[in-house]
């Protein structure tokens, strides 16, 4: 018998999200991102369900190659472009779009001997600090590139840092429609946050949007808003079995650290989930679970191969009883990531992209 612990992807799922990001910015194109392994599904396994996409975003070489094994022959973006100069050759081969946020890629760029031209999305950075040109120097940097022959195309993008929060887009927005006002080619600034909250404003969704984990079925701005009032679906389950159950008096403990004591008479489930398979080891005693699609809760600390939860609510539960750790229940009960990142004092990103490779995965 295999280890009783299955994640489940959800190919509806990740169609219904990409049609609903289509419907928040409407006649921009969907960059579908697809980084860090399609954060953590598999990009193999997602790409069916995201095929209808006009492009995938992703991060290097190995993933592009990836996609284009599958057979998707539009456009694939590099999201931070090449890391060195040899990886040019593979970006004409595999036809890639890629960004340019610095002078030495362009420098790579000036001196690489091509006969297919590049598409690149030239990178502002207007206020994440992370990668790009600042805005005093974009038209400098767009005015570099479009003099190389090696360069047939030039979008604009930019990557905003508090598209999910208070702060918001403006001050980066304004930045990067000042500096980019006088210059030609494509435009690109939303994630998902962006694209939910504002892309029905034309000046914001632009020519192109990059969506991330609204894919993915996770509100980027929870609590504020969760997925299900983004109307976003989980794409990915995350279940497991109680292997044992323990029958605990007052005063006992559970787990390493005796973290968890029990007030009074009370039963534990021992789940075959730990840490090893993905499951944050900081997730307190409080953090949610569905047992037999009945909420209750983590007791104790998290450890490798083994979680314990309160079977109060749920009595009648057992050895073999499902246990959703995240996404879709029995009998229609849905737990969100979203919750059990915020108990984690994580996000759903993190979650998402940690689920361990021992973990058995299948998709329906
Ligand atoms: N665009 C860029 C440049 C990114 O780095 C990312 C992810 O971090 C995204 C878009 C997608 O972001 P999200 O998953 O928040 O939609």
């Amino acid at each position: 018998m295999p280890r009783p612990i299955q994640a489940t992807i959800h190919p509806g799922a990740l169609r219904a999200n990409l049609e609903r990001a289509r419907r928040a910015a409407p006649d921009a194109r969907v960059w579908a991102v697809v980084k860090a392994n399609a954060y953590g599904h598999g990009i193999e396994r997602v790409f069916d369900a995201l095929r209808g996409a006009d492009g995938f975003a992703l991060l290097d070489l190995a993933e592009a190659q990836r996609v284009r094994e599958l057979g998707w022959r539009g456009p694939i973006l590099l999201l931070e472009g090449a890391f060195e100069p040899r990886d040019l050759e593979l970006c004409s081969r595999l036809s890639l779009w890629h960004a340019v946020h610095c002078d030495a890629q362009i420098d790579w760029l000036a001196s690489h001997k091509t006969h297919a031209p590049h598409r690149v999305f030239l990178k502002m950075n207007s206020g994440m600090n992370r990668l790009g040109f600042p805005p005093e120097r974009f038209s400098a940097a767009w005015a570099r590139l479009s003099a190389l022959p090696q360069v047939d195309e030039i979008s604009l993008m930019t990557h905003f840092s508090d598209a999910d929060g208070a702060r918001g887009i403006v001050h980066q927005l304004r930045a990067f429609q000042d500096a980019t006002r006088d210059l030609p080619g494509e435009r690109s600034v939303c994630n998902s946050a962006a694209l939910l909250r504002h892309g029905l404003e034309a000046e914001v969704r632009l020519d192109w949007v990059r969506a991330g984990i609204a894919l993915y079925g996770s509100a980027p701005d929870h609590p504020e808003r969760t997925a299900q009032a983004w109307g976003l679906q989980p794409t990915m389950t995350l279940a497991a079995r109680l292997i044992a159950v323990q029958h605990l008096q007052a005063g006992d403990s559970v787990g390493y650290g005796s973290r968890f004591r029990a007030e009074g008479p009370m039963s534990v489930g021992v789940v075959a989930c730990g840490y090893a398979d993905g499951y944050p080891r900081h997730a307190p005693t409080g953090t949610p679970v569905l047992v037999d699609g009945v909420r209750t809760r983590v007791v104790g600390r998290v450890s490798m191969d083994m979680l314990t939860v309160d079977l109060t609510p749920v009595p009648s539960a057992g050895i073999g009883s499902e246990v959703t750790l995240w996404g879709r229940g029995p009998g229609g009960a849905v737990l969100p990531v979203d919750e059990v990142a915020q108990a984690a004092q994580t996000i759903a990103y993190e979650l998402l992209c940690a689920l361990a490779q021992r973990v058995p995965v299948v998709v329906s």
